[in-house]
């Protein structure tokens, strides 16, 4: 395992907003049962279905979704740090560490596997997949079970991948962003403060 191969796998991503590692720790830390939602919309993005993520992400979907149940506040808590990641520590980060997009999502994820025990996986039968089937289906969306369910095995892999590979590409990352390596996590608290 190293650098590259990580890069590479997070490529696939091209994601806009926090890597799946610093959903996952944001949404257990606001409540253990919104895990699975708190990852939810990004299994368009990993499997080639990007427009199907940007739906998931956006406050149509939370309303078509209906009862305020913990998967969909999950769901809520993820677009919710998506905004206040992209608005604030992002750009900064990107800017006082001279790193890409990627660079900084990735350091993020590894230094809370590393530095705060982040490593569990999440388990994608507690998200809500027949309901959210069903919401695009209302959005006029066509989307079948199985299409979400690969696309969140997409992001256990990665994050699978992630956990493997952090104690090789943890120092290298500490020494390229070290701004971003001081201030990540008060600025991940003050998220779950305000998405909590
Ligand atoms: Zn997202």
């Amino acid at each position: 395992m190293n650098r590259q191969i990580l890069l590479l796998t997070f490529l696939a991503l091209l994601t806009i907003g926090a890597g799946p590692k610093t959903h996952q720790y944001v949404g257990e830390s606001v409540s253990r049962s919104y895990s699975c939602g708190a990852i939810f919309p990004d299994w368009g993005t990993v499997s080639g279905y990007g427009e199907l993520s940007v739906v998931a992400h956006s406050e149509a979907f939370r309303e078509a979704y209906g009862s305020p149940d913990a998967f969909i506040r999950g769901v809520a808590v993820h677009a919710a740090t998506d905004i206040l990641w992209d608005s604030g520590f992002k750009a900064e980060a990107m800017a006082q560490d001279e790193a890409s997009e990627l660079d900084v999502e990735m350091a993020v994820d590894i230094f809370l596997i590393i530095e705060h025990g982040a490593r569990r996986s999440f388990d994608s039968s507690t998200c809500q997949v027949d309901k959210a089937v069903r919401t695009y289906g209302a959005l006029g969306h066509d989307v079948t079970g199985q299409q979400i369910n690969d696309g969140l095995a997409v992001l256990q892999r990665i994050m699978l991948l992630e956990r493997i590979g952090a104690w090789f590409v943890y120092p290298d990352f500490v020494s390229r962003l070290p701004w971003t390596h001081a201030n990540y996590y008060s600025a991940i608290r003050s998220i779950i403060n305000e998405v909590g």
